[in-house]
């Protein structure tokens, strides 16, 4: 028995050495690295440690736990982290699924930005071609949010590695971020003050490739709560009462005209989120939720005329506009120049992962179901970006927030196979197992690399820093946040509550 167990251990150190060493030359071909870097490189490519966050991943991938409720995501990132040695300060920025975990001692503070919220009704199965999902209805990651944060503790932990060894000075930092998806934790992170002592920060996101750029782009936005009250009454004797939905209604036509008139940058959407329960009932209650999108100049202004259409609302139903509740405001992302140069110097380093046969084949498969062009799994970096020459406006997203009070640039790293769309079944499906942990241990190689450069070259964080510096001289930031507002801590509470036990109950039966 011993000698079979010592023989099956030589021979997984033969292969895990085969393994290691062939990408070890893949990964330095024709790259001079210093030590440090070369350390945190061949730490992430041992196979125990794709494996490692590999599974941390698809664990959080199904928990599928939607924003401010991921309990089990964030508390499986902050123990693993913690468990390593970390400090880990839960429950930051009054948000009890946000963390941040920190490691090293003194300047320079780098931080890495991880998210672990799902989306809603996205339930799928994890590579299957075809939609299937785990629960009708239910939420899925179909952001590729589960690998996220992992690729980042990923990160920390192989810079931890290179701090012990190498006895380096500089604090790496994890800052676990809750409910991307609706735009929350990040103006509330950095009202506390979460950043302030950090002098540079790599966000990260699952893409179809690997790649980063710079400059300004998505929009500014507020999310918005607009509640109606009025007064109930029965449906067939009507002239008493009055109607909240009506309010919500008219405020709608009102703001679907007011599109032309903006300026074509915007974007606007809204959902009724509670207008009455039966027709026979006139309801005296009712909610609609918009997200009001804009540049950071124009933004506010276009709020203002959402709120007149509000209380224009109210005042043709003889109702009242009860509350108008802000849930997130955030500003428009610019990712720092100086950064993404750096990343993509470690982007071309790395290198794409190799993928196997039946990588490839998965995804022309599902490629092939979305009439897409059947090319398989992506082979080639991408090249650095720089801003769109015109802006358009479109989506946002509350790493925006951050780029504006320390220098921040996004890597992203594949997990979606090439043709598979973002929030929808597909990227659900291939967001989980062997693609999904080979691209998120690219991207903790690209980061942690990135955070080894900013430790050791001090000059080169003096010019990322004088670039943001001149940025926000000519564009000083205040948030848009108002004082008083406080982060949802109950969204998502009631569609959790109903779905995470018949989610645990198809995994307990197909285990
Ligand atoms: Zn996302």
């Amino acid at each position: 028995m011993k000698s079979k167990i010592f023989k099956n251990s030589i021979l997984y150190f033969m292969a895990a050495s085969v393994l290691f060493w062939g990408l070890n030359v893949q990964v330095f071909a024709g790259s001079k690295v210093a030590k440090e870097k070369k350390l945190v490189l061949e730490w992430l490519s041992q196979p125990q440690v794709v494996e490692k966050f590999g599974k941390i991943s698809d664990t959080i991938w199904s928990y599928a736990e939607l924003g401010m409720q991921e309990f089990k995501s964030s508390k499986l990132l902050a123990d693993t982290l913690e468990e390593a040695g970390f400090t880990v300060e839960r429950g930051a920025a009054g948000m009890p699924t946000c963390f941040v975990a920190s490691y090293g001692s003194g300047k320079p503070v780098i931080g890495i930005l991880g998210e672990y919220d799902a989306l809603p009704m996205l339930s799928q199965k994890g590579r299957v071609p075809k939609q299937d999902p785990v629960v009708e209805g239910a939420p899925g990651h179909g952001c590729g949010h589960n690998t996220m944060c992992t690729a980042a503790a990923a990160a920390a932990f192989a810079v931890k590695e290179a701090i012990d060894k190498y006895n380096l000075e500089g604090t790496v930092k994890v800052f676990g971020s809750p409910a991307e998806e609706t735009l929350i934790s990040r103006p509330y992170m950095v009202r506390a003050g979460l950043f302030d002592e950090v002098d540079a920060v790599i966000d990260n996101h699952s893409s179809s490739t690997l790649g980063t750029g710079y400059g300004k782009g998505g929009n500014a936005m507020y999310s918005v709560i607009f509640t109606f009250k009025g007064r109930t009454s029965h449906g067939a004797s009507p002239w008493s009462a009055r109607s909240a939905l009506d309010a919500v209604d008219i405020m709608n036509v009102a703001t679907n005209f007011l599109r032309e008139h903006l300026f074509y940058t915007y974007r606007m959407h809204y959902v009724i989120i509670e207008g009455g329960e039966a027709p026979n009932v006139v309801p005296d209650k009712a909610s609609v939720w918009y997200f009001v999108r804009n540049s950071d100049e124009r933004v506010e202004e276009m709020y203002e005329k959402v709120i007149n259409c509000a209380k224009a609302g109210a005042l043709a139903t003889g109702t009242e506009l009860a509350e108008v509740k802000i849930l997130s405001a955030i500003h428009q992302r610019n990712a720092n120049k100086g950064l993404a140069e750096l990343l993509q110097q470690n982007i071309e380093i790395v290198g794409m992962p190799e993928w196997t046969e039946e990588e490839n084949a998965y995804a022309k498969a599902l490629q092939k179901e979305l009439g897409k062009p059947e090319k398989g799994m992506p082979t080639k970096t991408g090249k650095l970006r720089g801003p769109s020459p015109v802006f358009v406006g479109g989506g946002s997203s509350d790493v925006g927030e951050v780029t504006r009070v320390v220098p921040t640039t996004t890597v992203v790293f594949p997990g979606r196979v090439p043709g598979g769309i973002s929030h929808h079944w597909s990227a659900v499906a291939s967001n989980y197992g062997s693609t999904a942990w080979k691209g998120l241990n690219a991207g903790a190689k690209v980061m942690a690399a990135t955070v080894i450069d900013l430790f050791k070259n001090p000059k080169e964080l003096k010019k990322i820093k004088e670039e943001f510096d001149a940025y926000e001289k000519e564009h000083p930031y205040k948030s848009f946040l108002p004082e008083d507002a406080k982060p949802p801590l109950d969204l998502n509470k009631e569609l959790m509550e109903k779905y995470l036990p018949l989610m645990k109950k198809y995994y307990l039966e197909n285990k």
